[in-house]
């Protein structure tokens, strides 16, 4: 008998089987370059929750401890700090869900529909939420505050781990990427460096759904150094804590040193310390970079069933309402 998890996963075809939108549905209206972002997209919010997921286990480990009880930490299992069922994510995907629900559910931005849909998701109790995250929403809850003024703690990588969502709404129009990503983060986390981290990471979402090379991703990170020279990652240091400098300098690490999805994501989670967000924001970054097919098949048959779906609804929902969604209908028109 097959087990739940396995009725939609076919190991062997996991391009048809693992979508919930079959691809035969935009082959019939979309070029096949567009049909490849559609692809990418999905695979960089699924990457995401699988970053997150795998992650997690090894959250505020260090590298030897994980070394000592692991050997190499790379499936996912669970536990962690939080006691997580196997392929359970926590707050980085959950907050990333509730606000590409906020824009799917208003047709466009929503500012205060994403901090409604924040504030719900404090009070269902979720498994964890950070300290400057409970902060801003409470302030939101309490005063109607939508922007947190500047906080010199403001630092932490809060607001960065959920712009996938950011990214995949605003694809082709950079200006209003900016424009968007500050507003969702400064709903917590008001500083230059989360500020900066929330631009790097859509823009590096955003060049790679487009089908970037290596060359191209590395020259988006160049530009962040010049501007803030701490998130230099030349020699990575092993500093993994929540802290948004560190969390950047341990994705970039991983990200140009490994040559897969797999490989960017095992080596990211097994350094430890805030794992759960660096996988997170490693696996938005390698799974629009990589593509589908790259993501293991076991990995994602582990994932929450219904994060997944979410997922999927999202990715295909938010692309829709993209600057470049428009611009592709646009074209196909004439
Ligand atoms: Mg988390
Ligand atoms: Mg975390």
């Amino acid at each position: 008998m097959m087990k739940p998890d396995d009725d939609t996963v076919d190991e062997d075809n996991f391009k048809v089987s693992s979508s919930l939108v079959p691809r035969t549905a935009f082959r019939t209206f979309c070029p096949e370059s567009q049909v490849l972002v559609l692809e990418r997209a999905r695979a960089s919010y699924l990457g995401l929750a699988i970053g997150d997921a795998l992650g997690a286990t090894t959250e505020f480990m260090t590298p030897s401890e994980i070394q000592a009880k692991y050997k190499v930490h790379q499936k996912i299992i669970g536990g962690g700090w939080l006691y997580l069922k196997p392929g359970q994510v926590t707050d980085d995907t959950e907050m990333s869900l509730a606000l590409g629900g906020a824009l799917l559910n208003a047709g466009g931005w929503d500012l205060k529909g994403i901090a409604d849909n924040f504030l719900a998701w404090m009070k269902s109790k979720p498994i964890d939420i950070g300290a400057t995250c409970r902060r801003g929403i409470r302030d939101y809850m309490l005063k109607g505050q939508l922007q947190s003024p500047y906080n010199e703690w403001d630092a932490g990588n809060g607001a960065a781990m959920r712009m996938a969502p950011v990214a995949l709404f605003t694809l082709g129009d950079d200006a209003t990427l900016v424009r968007y990503a500050i507003e969702q983060a400064h709903l917590t986390h008001n500083h230059a460096l989360s500020d900066a981290a929330c631009l790097v990471i859509g823009r590096m979402v955003q060049k790679a759904l487009l089908g970037c090379s290596r060359f191209e991703l590395h020259e988006i990170t160049r530009e962040l150094v010049t501007e803030y020279k701490s998130f230099q990652f030349n020699d990575y240091r092993g500093n993994t804590s929540a802290y948004v400098v560190d969390t950047l300098q341990t994705v970039f690490h991983y990200l140009f040193t490994t040559g897969s999805f797999e490989e960017c994501l095992v080596g990211v989670v097994n350094q430890g310390g805030d794992a759960d967000t660096t996988g997170a924001i490693a696996g938005m970054i390698a799974g629009a970079f990589y593509g589908p097919e790259e993501i293991p098949a076991r990995w994602l048959k582990k994932l929450n069933r219904d994060v997944r779906v979410a997922i999927e609804i999202q990715a295909l929902g938010l692309l829709n309402l993209s600057p470049w969604a428009t611009r592709s209908a646009e074209s196909r028109c004439c």
